[in-house]
């Protein structure tokens, strides 16, 4: 993110889950810290209560599709009424694609039809990474820099390498005078 002086935009993938998003959000309070959660569609009508914690404690959501759609392997048209059934749930201007994966031609449709901004990241912590130790995840949460866009997912794949980075992260910035803050496009 441009123009962000010791400024770092956490986001958080995959949710909202019902125990996992909690943990998340309990640890953010700790640090005083708000951060971005791009949902999936289909886990918020499953889990509304969640979603609406996340907003209530000062949090930004996303857009992440309805059903978490590969856009290289997805229609053009799919794929957009896939992202606009997820944007009755999610009242965001933000979308990031599942996998990182669209095309260009999506990126646009959804631009131009659903007024959604992509967001992408610049450091990965591969908490989704299964041969990925929590102290390697933890070393990668620490590549971020100021303006840092960094993903971790409160997703059960991710949490047991989350749950030990992720308060690590805050605690090493946080000493460091750096602030933790939503995205807002
Ligand atoms: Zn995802």
């Amino acid at each position: 993110m441009p123009g962000a002086d010791k400024t770092i935009y956490l986001s958080f993938d995959d949710g909202p889950h019902p125990e996992i998003t909690p943990f998340v959000l309990e640890t953010l309070r700790q640090f005083g810290a708000g951060a971005s959660f791009f949902c999936i569609g289909k886990n918020v009508v499953q889990h509304p209560g969640i979603y609406r914690q996340i907003l209530a404690e000062g949090h930004v959501v996303g857009n992440h599709s309805h059903h978490h759609l590969n856009g290289w392997k997805t229609g053009e048209e799919a794929y957009v009424q896939d992202v606009a059934q997820a944007a009755q749930q999610i009242a965001t201007t933000l979308y990031r694609p599942p996998y990182g994966r669209i095309t260009r031609g999506q990126a646009k449709q959804l631009q131009n039809r659903l007024g959604l901004h992509i967001v992408m990241w610049s450091v990965v912590s591969g908490d989704f990474d299964r041969g990925l130790s929590p102290a390697g995840c933890l070393t990668n949460g620490l590549k971020a820099g100021p303006g840092a866009i960094v993903v971790f997912h409160d997703s059960e794949k991710a949490f047991s390498r989350m749950r030990y980075a992720l308060p690590r992260v805050l605690e090493h910035y946080g000493e460091k005078g750096f602030l933790f803050k939503p995205i807002h496009l």
